[in-house]
């Protein structure tokens, strides 16, 4: 992890990234998370400033304008991004920021940190799983549901992009692998 100052976890939606890093979390406290900004709805149980800072359209739109991003995309039709205050919380507090993205958010970092990222990709075992999960979880209608399943489609046509791809058959395992890889935060 010498000179990396970022960690960068992208994944289908339906993955399970979420507990994968939950997981992760267990294993070091050397990782920071960086809560997003988010136009979503909040999902039941969902809480602002833990799970991401939810805004309106307009709201978000004026941050952009102003630059306080350190990326941001739009997926399936609500805007996510990272507030680029966040890295410098990660920095003063000597700890590793941990971004989960969407491909194009993790892209577009890849570029503007390159050599300060260590990417890794979460596949899910088999494609169908995805479908499985979202269904399962049930926060999503079944036509987000689709359109979930599209971009996670052409998201995975991407992997070859990360340092590492992670199988995600058994969240704690994905989790140590991840942990192992990150070597010296041990
Ligand atoms: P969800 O609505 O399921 O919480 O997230 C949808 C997608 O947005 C996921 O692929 C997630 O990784 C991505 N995402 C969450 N936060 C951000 C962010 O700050 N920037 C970008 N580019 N993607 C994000």
């Amino acid at each position: 992890m010498q000179n990396k100052e970022i960690v960068l976890i992208s994944g289908p939606s339906g993955v399970g990234k979420k507990t994968v890093i939950e997981s992760l979390f267990e294993l070091t406290d050397k990782l920071k998370i960086s809560i997003s900004a988010t136009t979503r709805k909040p999902r039941v149980g969902e809480v602002n400033g833990k799970d991401y800072w939810f805004m309106t359209k307009s709201g978000f739109e004026e941050k952009i304008q102003k630059n306080e991003f350190l990326e941001w995309a739009e997926v399936a039709g609500n805007y996510y991004g990272t507030p680029l205050e966040n890295i410098d919380i990660a920095r003063k507090e000597k700890r590793y920021l941990l971004l989960e993205l969407d491909v194009k958010g993790g892209l577009t970092v890849m570029k503007n940190f390159n050599g300060s990222v260590i990417s890794f990709f979460i596949v899910p075992p088999v494609f169908s799983d995805l479908k499985k999960r979202l269904m399962k979880r049930a926060t999503e209608s079944e036509e987000q549901i689709d359109l979930r399943l599209k971009i996670a489609k052409v998201e995975l046509l991407f992997k070859d992009r990360y340092d590492f791809r992670i199988e995600n058959c058994v969240p704690k395992k994905a989790a140590k692998k991840i942990f192992d890889m990150l070597g010296e935060m041990k």
